[in-house]
């Protein structure tokens, strides 16, 4: 089964409107193997589609509702009238610090789905989770209700243990690649083995362009969700090209 390599940057809330054209416009010139996205901040989402090239340029979060009362939020419909080629759900900090359920997730998912844009759905461990040897039981979970009933060949699934985000601490590329081969055995008893290998299945938490290599080089890890290591121009382009 061949999937196409999708490696996204995540910036989370970091650069200017200026540095995000810059960064964007020069990274877009180049042609690429894979697919690469960059997820900049929402306010910059339409000004650096303008000159995105060659690169998909998606959201890190959106609402769960279709419209209405929710200060502050922003829809799926007006990313969708943006243009917007993806959208990151249920990352770990929104699950974390703006109370993001599985319910949401799913519901979100659903919403891009019917809006043709790829989400990218995020699903994660704590430490604390880890330690106790539970992850494929969180994982289980988070799978099953935050992937239900959706198509789910069109998203992306991002494994990203929590305790793996920004510390520098990576998942040794064994224990990646047996909780992605975890996640795609559920996704294949929640649908079917042919529908589950489809899915393109990231690795998440400290990828740098030492280790992405022998990430990319596991069977069920199909690309990287990367924060840190996509901010500077030069290391994630060192990434890219792995
Ligand atoms: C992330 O936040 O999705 C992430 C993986 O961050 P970092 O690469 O900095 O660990």
């Amino acid at each position: 089964m061949m999937r196409k390599p999708i490696i996204i940057g995540n910036w989370k809330m970091n650069k200017s409107i200026h540095d995000s054209i810059i960064f964007i416009d020069e990274l877009g010139k180049d042609s690429f193997e894979i697919e690469v996205g960059i997820a900049p901040q929402m306010i910059t989402l339409p000004i650096v589609n303008e000159v995105k090239g060659n690169v998909l340029v998606g959201a890190q979060n959106a609402n769960d509702h279709l419209e209405g009362a929710y200060t502050g939020e922003v829809s799926i419909a007006l990313l969708q009238e943006i243009n917007s080629d993806f959208c990151i759900v249920g990352h770990s900090e929104r699950r974390q610090y703006y109370n993001e359920t599985n319910k949401s997730v799913n519901d979100k998912t659903k919403l891009l789905l019917d809006a043709k844009i790829m989400p990218v759905v995020c699903v994660g461990e704590s430490l604390e989770e880890y330690e106790a040897g539970k992850t494929n039981e969180v994982i289980k979970e988070q799978i099953n209700n935050s992937l239900a009933d959706v198509s789910i060949a069109d998203c992306v699934v991002a494994y990203e243990p929590v305790w793996a985000i920004g510390t520098g601490k990576t998942a040794t590329t064994q224990t990646a690649q047996e909780v992605c081969k975890f996640i795609r055995e559920e996704l294949a008893k929640m649908y079917s083995q042919e529908e589950a290998d489809k899915v393109r299945i990231q690795y998440g938490g400290s990828v740098k362009p030492s280790n992405i290599g022998e990430l990319m080089a596991c069977p069920d890890i199909d690309g990287a969700l990367v924060g840190g290591a996509s901010l500077e121009i030069a290391s994630f382009k060192e990434l890219i090209n792995y």
